[in-house]
């Protein structure tokens, strides 16, 4: 006896711990509404302990997949029969998929998310000036891995504690990430085609992020992946100069799209209905 159980009808889920914040089912359920499937989508509550037995919970119940959060993306990796490159890559898992034959793959679908948003958003975005990547948790790892996917020259990579930054670059720079220092942000900046945020600050709870963005050029790109608030302090400071702005929402729904799409085969409505519904649940 595990303790998980599953509604008949349900196929997918979301672990993490706690869950009850999670977006996800109010998306999936939606997604397999219009896929006129009858099926159902499901948070769960995992404790780190619980997860071996919410795993052999899930191959029982024959699940098609489950997204993973905060803090399971790298603990559930010895769980896993294989993991597809970009899972490999950076290590941490957001969407497992159980195959035909019952085998468990990992996949990470938020560089994904990150890139299919803001080509979406801000289709233009200056990709031949170099970006600039504020963190160095598990959101960078993923924005560095897609971010090295595309033709920017070379990604500014800054964070707090400045070792983690330069343990990244390491691991998964391939020679194109430079760490700067968190108090040369602001010259940092200039350069910039992009300036990305996918350190905490900003979040509902923590301190707002402020950047100088006094010497960004008129053209620059300023995403916040925060999207709790939906507006952060950091995207009302870019409009205020003039700057293109990218809120983070959108990157949530496009993960979450690609792992319908991996699950079902089946492209998920990524439009406005769908930015309207999760704003609406995501009103203080
Ligand atoms: P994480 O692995 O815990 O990393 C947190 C990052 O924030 C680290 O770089 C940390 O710097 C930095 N940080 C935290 N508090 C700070 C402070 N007071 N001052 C300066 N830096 C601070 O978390 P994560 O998984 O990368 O997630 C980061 C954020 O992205 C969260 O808000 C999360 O909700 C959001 N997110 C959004 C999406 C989306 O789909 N839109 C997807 C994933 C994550 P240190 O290394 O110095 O501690």
């Amino acid at each position: 006896m595990t303790g998980f159980t599953f509604a008949d009808t349900q196929v997918a889920a979301v672990i993490g711990y706690p869950i009850s914040q999670s977006l996800s089912p109010l998306l999936h359920t939606y997604w397999l509404h219009q896929a006129e499937m009858d099926a159902s989508y499901s948070a769960h509550d995992v404790a780190p302990e619980a997860l071996g037995d919410f795993v052999a919970a899930a191959r029982d119940h024959g699940l098609k997949g489950w997204n993973v959060t905060i803090p399971h993306k790298e603990a559930i990796l010895p769980y896993l029969d294989r993991l597809a490159p970009t899972a490999r890559a950076l290590g941490a898992v957001n969407t497992v998929k159980r195959t035909y034959d019952g085998s468990l793959i990992g996949f990470n679908t938020d560089g994904m998310g990150l890139m299919a948003h803001l080509n979406a958003a801000a289709p233009t975005w200056p990709q031949v000036r170099p970006a600039l990547v504020l963190g160095a948790g598990g959101a960078a790892r993923a924005a560095l891995g897609a971010l090295l996917a595309t033709s920017c020259p070379f990604i500014m990579l800054a964070n707090r504690t400045r070792s983690r930054a330069e343990t990244v670059s390491k691991e998964l720079g391939r020679g194109r990430v430079t760490v700067v220092d968190w108090d040369d942000l602001g010259l940092a900046t200039a350069g910039a085609g992009l300036i990305l945020n996918t350190t905490s600050l900003g979040m509902a709870g923590y301190p707002p992020l402020s950047l100088d963005l006094a010497q960004a050029a008129a053209d620059t790109v300023v995403y916040d992946i925060v999207y709790k608030p939906l507006r952060t302090a950091l995207i009302k400071a870019a409009a205020r100069r003039g700057l293109r702005t990218v809120e983070g929402l959108g990157m949530l729904i496009h993960q979450g799209a690609a792992a319908f799409k991996l699950w079902f085969d089946e492209d998920a409505d990524t439009g406005p209905t769908v930015f309207a519904l999760a704003e609406e649940a995501l009103k203080p």
